[in-house]
């Protein structure tokens, strides 16, 4: 049976943007955010991670130290994200095996299509929750909702970058607690 899902951005979304999140030791989960998941979940939504980590093609962290942070960020938030899906690339990078152009890396809506490909959802119930202009881009032509969240990058310049595009966010919410009233309320 189709379920609706929300569609997580990770760092400046769930947990604190670091510019790079390197490590385990850099991960904080910012507040209210396990709370907000729990929610979500209670009132049965998948929730999925989305993340470009092109801090792999960078060469600043690898596939098994990512893992790591997968790991311990699925302890502390219960255990209630389905799966973490990543992009490893960024395009132009000659001596990296990673230094490509991709389908998966946000704007694009490869690891979209891929959880759809993993989970049966239902797109039209279903929220993309993010606190970059390119992960509401990833949205493009199909039916979900769209929220912009304050608790990461300075969310006026995403926003702008946005409205450039020629989209608008359903909400520009403080954080994912206010995103989370927002997917919850009662809708006629
Ligand atoms: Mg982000
Ligand atoms: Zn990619």
């Amino acid at each position: 049976m189709k379920r609706p899902a929300v569609f997580l951005d990770r760092d400046g979304s769930l947990n604190v943007e670091r510019d790079f999140l390197r490590s385990v030791a850099e991960l904080e989960i910012l507040p209210g955010v396990l709370d907000s998941l729990q929610r979500l979940h209670a009132a049965g939504f998948l929730l999925i991670v989305l993340t470009n980590q092109s801090g792999i093609a960078r060469g600043y962290y690898d596939e098994s130290e990512l893992a790591r942070i997968h790991e311990e960020m699925h302890g502390r938030l219960d255990g209630l994200p389905r799966a973490y899906l990543h992009c490893p690339h960024l395009p132009g990078l000659e001596n990296s095996p990673y230094g490509r152009t991709c389908t998966c890396r946000k704007p694009a809506d490869g690891l979209l299509r891929q959880a759809c490909e993993l989970f049966e959802v239902d797109l039209e119930r279903s929220f993309v929750v993010g606190d970059s202009a390119r992960d509401l881009q990833m949205i493009g032509d199909l039916p979900l909702g769209g929220i912009l969240l304050r608790s990461g990058k300075p969310w006026e310049e995403e926003l702008a970058k946005l409205r450039a595009a020629d989209r608008s966010p359903d909400l520009v919410a403080a954080d994912l607690s206010e995103a989370c009233d927002f997917i919850l309320a009662p809708r006629a």
